[in-house]
């Protein structure tokens, strides 16, 4: 079966698109958590930002400016959630590269990024220095 926002891309799935750049598209997300809900994903099938090809990155990432920017002119929210969902344990359920854009209201009752998890380490942050610089 296609890949849903492969569909999107190809224009077989109808999606209500805010705007597209020749490697990436942006549209509302089909239910939306605020007002403006949007996604942004490349063209191509890449599952998350580990597979997307290097020299895509920065344009990827400018058309997340733009739709931010887009959406902070005409909906006006008081500010943005900007995430990722990778892999099913972070709650991916599309295997297609998209960013949410989330617009943030005051009173929303919504958290922060990091207020996903409270899944505290028992490593200090040198043992995890350590860790992610492969010292001794
Ligand atoms: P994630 O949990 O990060 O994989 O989020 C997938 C998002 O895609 C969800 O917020 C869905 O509401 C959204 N979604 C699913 N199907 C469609 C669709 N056909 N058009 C637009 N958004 C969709
Ligand atoms: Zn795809």
């Amino acid at each position: 079966m296609e890949c849903l926002f492969c569909g999107i891309a190809s224009g077989s799935v109808p999606a209500k698109l805010i705007s597209e750049t020749p490697k990436s598209l942006a549209f509302l997300d089909i239910h939306p958590r605020a007002l403006g809900h949007a996604l942004v994903v490349p063209k191509g099938h890449y599952q998350n930002i580990l597979e997307l090809p290097t020299d895509l990155i920065g344009d990827f990432f400018r058309d997340v400016q733009l739709v931010t920017e887009l959406i902070s002119k005409t909906i006006q929210p008081d500010g943005f959630t900007i995430g990722i969902n990778q892999n099913l344990v972070a709650g991916q359920e599309v295997d297609h590269l998209h960013v949410h854009i989330i617009p943030r209201f005051k009173g929303d009752n919504g958290g922060s990024v990091q207020g996903v998890v409270s899944n505290h380490p028992n490593d200090s942050l040198d043992e995890v220095m350590k860790k992610i610089k492969n010292l001794n």
